[in-house]
């Protein structure tokens, strides 16, 4: 292992990113001087309840959505079942909840619960992907029913980036009476969002995701959109969400907010040329390897790609000893070694599945670092092939 004072080329922001410094600096008064609870009655709690309004305010603009439709929870996992369950609750009638295959983890196995830990009282559809891992819209339409109570469809993958088209899905569920969430963890900073024009009932996003602390996360609820809480208990977040609010990544989320807004324009041209520049250098450095997603409908940060022939953990490992920092599949999936099931239901071969390597930038990446990845892959790959008995010299 590196130790941590080692330079490191890092492209896993989809896993996780670097608090910004200018996070770190705003949320520091609130882990000292202003430790007092947001719900006191004192002055001195009462400022640090504005500094939570203020950050509210912050996420809100970032979403083209109001203050009082953004509630703090403790990260995008909770945010998602939190949205779900709700669904569920409000409309006790209906038991069928329509989804996709390549939902991340947060979704997957809550969906997968509500089948058999309820002995299938309720029933869920995934809908199929295509090979470039789109949705097909013909499909979704007819999986809507009337006993339908919830979508939960992602705005982007974390895998691929792939982006779904949740504006348009979110107003086919709404003519029919049913709620839409979408996860958006991976689409907040990177891709404009204006909630106020959408169908869009819930929202998940992640602090951690965009620059700021582990552990904060936020669920937008439509003004109007019935809601029952996951977490109860005290009445912070207007009743919504029981528990004393982290304060201060709640502050350093809404600073982050404020700076994914003016990176929007940088994301989307310069770090969207370093992805590319990367990506098309590595396929034509490297014979038999393949773009995983889809080509344009994608994140500007994300490059999955496939080596065909070799083993994804074995590819990390180098790469690790060069102090590159990547994914193969997604974090969750990388402990075991099944193949991860955006790629399965993408119907990637087995072969080229095992080898997806993930790039993820994020605007603190420079070009010297693509240069670097793109020269210190080929060796790798090459040396793999060498040692692995699928690999026939091609
Ligand atoms: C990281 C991630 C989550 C989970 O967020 P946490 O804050 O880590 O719980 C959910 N969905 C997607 C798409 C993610 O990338």
């Amino acid at each position: 292992m590196s130790s941590v004072n080692e330079k490191i080329v890092y492209m896993d922001n989809n896993a996780t990113t670097m608090v910004a410094p200018e996070v770190v600096d705003a949320m520091m008064p609130y882990l000292t001087d202003l430790y007092g609870n947001p719900s006191s009655m004192h002055t001195f709690g009462g400022q640090v309840g504005q500094a939570v309004s203020g950050a509210r305010e912050k996420v809100a603009h970032i979403l083209g959505a109001d203050p009082e439709e953004i509630t703090f929870t403790s990260c995008g996992t909770e945010s998602d079942s939190t949205a779900i369950l709700s669904a569920l609750r409000t409309l006790p009638e209906k038991r069928h909840v329509v989804t996709t295959r390549i939902e991340h983890p947060a979704v997957k196995s809550l969906c997968d619960n509500l089948e058999t830990l309820t002995g299938h009282k309720y029933k869920v559809t995934r809908l199929k992907v295509d090979a470039e891992g789109m949705i097909d819209m013909g499909e979704y339409e007819a999986a809507l029913t009337d006993d339908t109570a919830v979508v939960s469809v992602m705005w982007a993958n974390n895998e691929t980036g792939n982006i779904y088209p949740v504006e348009k899905m979110a107003s086919m569920a709404k003519e029919r009476g049913i709620l839409f969430h979408t996860d958006a963890v991976q689409a907040v900073g990177k891709i404009p969002i204006d909630l106020q024009k959408l169908d869009i009932d819930f929202l998940s996003l992640s602090g951690h995701k965009l620059h700021a602390p582990k552990g904060v996360g936020v669920l937008y609820i439509k003004r109007g959109t019935l809601f029952v809480p996951f977490l109860t208990g005290g009445h912070q977040e207007n009743g919504r969400r029981g528990g004393t609010e982290n304060v201060a990544s709640i502050v350093g989320l809404g600073r982050a907010c404020d700076l994914a807004a003016e990176n929007m324009e940088n994301e989307n041209s310069r770090v969207r040329q370093l992805r590319d520049k990367l990506e098309e250098g590595l396929l034509a450095a490297v014979p038999n390897s393949r773009l995983n997603g889809h080509k344009t409908l994608r994140l500007p940060n994300t490059a999955n790609i496939s080596f065909e022939f070799v083993e994804g953990e074995a590819i990390l490992l180098h790469m690790n000893q060069h102090n590159i920092c990547a994914s193969s599949g997604s974090a969750c999936t990388s402990g075991s070694l099944e193949p991860s099931h955006v790629l399965r239901a993408m119907g990637v071969p087995f072969t080229a599945a095992h080898g997806s390597i993930r790039f993820s930038l994020s605007v603190y990446n420079s070009e010297e670092e693509v240069d670097y990845i793109i020269e210190k892959m080929p060796p790798i790959i090459e040396l793999l092939r060498k040692m692995s008995p699928f690999w026939k010299g091609k």
